[in-house]
């Protein structure tokens, strides 16, 4: 089944439409529904979204470090919807404050001298720009498109005054956010490109091959 058609609302083949957005808000229930309890596995993917894994990539160039964390919102929040009652929205608030903290997240050797130049969160994207306020009550609608998931992402630059001393990156994502279970991380540095899958139980990532 095709995901999006993009200009599939406005033909005029209703029942095939409806049908299309029906089953995308049923999943996108059954979705919110297998994400509640924290570890319930929900596999279910779209391309490489996976609940519970997300990508970690870390590019070294001479003292200037650059790190993305991003991942489906449901390993940060625990759910990927958009926030509709004042705990959810206060979720998902507190999860983008820790992420603007990258202390929170990323814990550098300290005899590397590492020091933040610049954290940039891109919070989820439901598929539907609520802030233009441009709805038309299509809410099932804006369901279709976006499936019910949504991802977070974080970009940090470092600037460190002695990358020599960077052997090892320790990540604190899954004491921040107990939901990622899994890493996936690479490191593009002058010395080579390394990889790793980092977890709860081995969360430093080796910035040397
Ligand atoms: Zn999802």
């Amino acid at each position: 089944m095709p995901q999006e058609t993009g200009s599939g609302y406005s033909r005029p083949m209703k029942i095939v439409t409806w049908s299309v957005a029906a089953s995308a808000v049923a999943a996108a229930l059954t979705h919110a529904l297998a994400v509640t309890p924290a570890l319930a596995g929900d596999r279910r993917e779209a391309g490489r979204h996976e609940h519970g894994s997300g990508e970690l990539r870390v590019a070294i160039d001479g003292n200037d470090v650059e790190v993305e964390l991003e991942g489906p919102a449901a390993n940060f929040i625990g759910f990927e919807y958009q926030p509709s009652t004042a705990a959810e929205q206060q979720a998902l608030d507190s999860a983008l404050a820790t992420l603007r903290e990258p202390g929170q997240v990323l814990s550098w050797p300290a005899a590397a001298g590492c020091q933040l130049v610049s954290a940039e969160v891109t919070p989820p994207d439901y598929g539907d720009d609520e802030e233009n306020g441009d709805h038309d009550g299509h809410d099932d609608d804006s369901h279709a498109g976006d499936q019910g998931h949504s991802e977070i992402a974080a970009l940090y630059a470092y600037r460190c005054s002695k990358p020599g001393s960077l052997d090892a990156l320790r990540v604190l994502v899954f004491e921040r956010f107990p939901q990622t279970e899994r890493l996936d991380a690479s490191v593009a540095a002058p010395g080579g490109q390394t990889g790793a899958t980092l977890t709860p139980a081995a969360a430093v990532l080796k910035l040397r091959p």
